[in-house]
């Protein structure tokens, strides 16, 4: 057919494709001091995938710790460098995988930076959102002659265990539900979904998004690293020759902050959001650990994050965590544990875990 013709004329990123199947990669990756800062940082070393953290002790004698991950971008890493290794992953999606790119660090550390950008973005530090639709969009330009392929985007936000739309004007007062449908991948049918042509359509959307979830921010100071946003693209691809309908499924999700709240410390909301953040993340690890042991038991229903990425963690999707850490060394704590949450994470192989859908 067309499709495999497309594959056939494109070796390598067949088997960068065949590759990445089924597997969990987790990318590493250290924010720079920002201007004003100037504590020593806890990054002792960086050597390809193998990241040594310095920890203080009350003696005086230093500590040292290396955790190891498939990539450790150090703190000059490029917002290219970082979309260079994720682009065999992404383009899998116009193959009919379903993908899953998630942020993961404590509020502050990046997570935002390498999803989508600073606040005053130029070209060269847009992050991985724009770059892997603009791809999506340059690769389906390329594959015309066989494959026909239309893009659609959702923008959704997870909040105290609620679904909200973040591409409508009132959508953080509607609550969405989320029903798996493995068939077409729509996970949250209620969604606006929206067609995109072109990383100008792509802008507007994220600029609306952006802007629905600051309104909630002013109620509730600094809704965003209290929320997971999920942005997620349904491709669909026809088969120009064979008529065949290939659908892949991408979520690019901003992970709320991992920071442990103080319980003793907060009370009334705060608590709340703490208790909700702790959960999902808790029953994100859960899953990934129970997929990893082969367990027949995978429990997705634990949150509304598992439930939203059920059918973008194992099996043939492809999983990819970018781990975010601060070199701060006041930060050290959350440092290790984020780093602890990772290595967890990371030596696993989905391909062969029977999913109990
Ligand atoms: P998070 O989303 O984890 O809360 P942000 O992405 O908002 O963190 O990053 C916190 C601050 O650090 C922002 O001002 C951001 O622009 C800056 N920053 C983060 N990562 C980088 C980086 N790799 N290079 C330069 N600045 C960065």
């Amino acid at each position: 057919s067309g499709y495999h013709k497309v594959l056939e004329e494109n070796r390598k990123l067949y088997n960068q494709v065949q590759d990445l199947k089924g597997s969990i990669r987790v990318y590493c990756r250290v924010r720079p001091f920002l201007p004003g800062q100037s504590s020593p940082s806890t990054v002792g070393s960086i050597d390809e995938g193998n990241i040594t953290i310095v920890t203080p002790s009350k003696s005086g004698k230093e500590g040292r710790k290396t955790f190891s991950f498939n990539k450790v971008f150090g703190p000059s890493a490029t917002q290219d460098e970082v979309f260079l290794d994720t682009q065999p992953l992404i383009r899998s999606v116009l193959d009919g995988y379903n993908v899953c790119i998630f942020a993961y660090g404590q509020t502050g550390s990046g997570k935002t930076y390498t999803m989508s950008g600073p606040k005053n973005m130029t070209e060269q530090t847009q992050g991985v959102n724009y770059r892997a639709l603009g791809d999506l969009f340059k690769l389906a330009e390329q594959r015309k002659g066989t494959l026909i392929y239309d893009i659609a985007v959702q923008m959704i936000e997870i909040y105290n265990e609620q679904v909200r739309d973040l591409l409508v004007n009132d959508g953080l007062n509607k609550r969405l539900e989320i029903r798996n449908n493995s068939q077409n991948g729509f996970n949250v049918p209620d969604a606006s979904l929206v067609r995109v042509a072109s990383t100008m359509d792509v802008m507007e959307l994220m600029n609306v998004g952006q802007k629905n979830r600051a309104v909630g921010a002013t109620a509730l100071n600094d809704r965003s690293s209290r929320s997971h946003s999920c942005l997620t693209v349904h491709v669909q691809g026809r088969d120009l020759t064979s008529g065949t309908i290939l659908r892949g499924c991408m979520h690019l999700v901003d992970l709320a902050g991992s920071e442990r709240v103080d319980k003793s410390e907060v009370t009334g909301e705060r608590l709340k959001e703490a208790q909700h953040i702790n959960k999902s993340l808790s029953a994100l690890g859960d899953v990934i650990a129970s997929l990893a042991q082969k367990n027949a038991h995978v429990p997705y229903r634990n949150s509304k994050l598992t439930q939203l990425l059920q059918d973008s963690l194992g099996g043939q999707a492809k999983t990819l965590m970018f781990v975010h850490i601060s070199p701060e060394s006041d930060a050290v704590g959350e440092t290790i544990s984020t780093l602890k949450f990772a290595e967890r994470v990371s030596t696993v192989e989905l391909g062969a875990a029977r999913l109990n859908k």
